[in-house]
């Protein structure tokens, strides 16, 4: 249909002569970003046998000059297919590969969350920027006694199950999660309402502690214990370690709760 529109134009501003053939470079080059290599050869081919029609009807094949014209046209679009096809090929391939190897430098293999390399960045970004978040570290209780009683295999199904809990419940427009390591992982909340934070956390807890595991025929489930510590002037560091501390404290009273920062004095 549009191709038929396109070859009435050109018959009525001039046929092989009109100014508007240079819009069908542009034609076979688009169709080579949707269909690669194949449609550009095809598109190329489709403009060829419709110059050829437009050039029987209303060119002059005894006249030199026309014929010169017209096959010149036809070398330029079958170039602009071939080589438009194979530079559109080779610039997705190189698309696909970096994004390849952005997902294997900033994901976690077993989870697909981000790993530990690009908390350190978002929480480096997120300092430099001076903004409000929590940074909230969270581990799995006891996950030992799941290795050692249904083995490896499942323990890495069972991570795999509790960081999809985790970034199906924090929003991406509050924040991300991160494995940060063996079972454990941390959660950068992009937000000042601690309110937000402990309904959110509280959430997720009772998520992870619902998820039913199923192994050999038995089932079992985990909980996990959060430490939240709210971003100020301290180095990345040292909210880490805050982070960190409040875990402990987390797991020290008891396991399976949050514990925040306002709610327990360090030190
Ligand atoms: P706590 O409640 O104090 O955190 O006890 P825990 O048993 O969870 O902690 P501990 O540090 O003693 O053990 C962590 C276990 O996590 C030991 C290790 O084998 C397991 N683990 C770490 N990374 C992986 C992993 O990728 N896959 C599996 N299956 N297990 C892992
Ligand atoms: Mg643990
Ligand atoms: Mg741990």
């Amino acid at each position: 249909m549009i191709s038929s529109l396109f070859f009435a134009l050109i018959s009525l501003t001039g046929g092989i002569f009109s100014p508007l053939t240079p819009i069908a470079y542009l034609i076979i080059l688009h169709v080579a970003v949707y269909w690669k290599f194949i449609g550009a050869i095809i598109a190329s081919f489709l403009f060829v046998l419709g110059f050829s029609v437009v050039f029987t009807v209303q060119g002059n094949l005894l006249l030199s000059f026309d014929f010169m014209t017209y096959s010149t046209q036809l070398v330029f679009f079958l170039l602009v297919g071939f080589l438009g096809g194979i530079i559109v090929s080779r610039e997705r391939k190189h698309f696909i590969e970096k994004n390849v190897f952005e997902s294997l430098a900033n994901k976690d293999h077993l989870t697909t969350l981000f790993n530990h390399r690009s908390f350190q960045e978002q929480l480096r970004i997120a300092k430099e920027k001076n903004i409000n978040f929590y940074l909230v570290f969270c581990d799995i209780d006891e996950f030992k006694t799941v290795n050692d009683k249904y083995g490896h295999v499942v323990g890495d199904l069972v991570l795999k199950k509790i960081a999809k809990i985790l970034s199906a419940t924090v929003p991406t427009s509050l924040g991300t999660v991160f494995r940060y390591g063996g079972e454990e992982f941390a959660i950068l909340l992009y937000t000042d309402q601690s309110s937000v934070v402990e309904e959110l956390l509280i959430d997720v807890k009772q998520k992870v502690a619902e998820e039913v595991h199923y192994c050999h025929g038995g089932k079992f489930s985990v909980t996990m214990s959060f430490g939240c510590s709210k971003n100020g002037k301290e180095e990345p560091i040292e909210l880490i370690e805050e982070a960190d501390k409040l875990l402990y404290e987390a797991k020290r009273q008891g396991r399976n709760r949050v514990v925040q920062s306002k709610e327990v004095k360090i030190g």
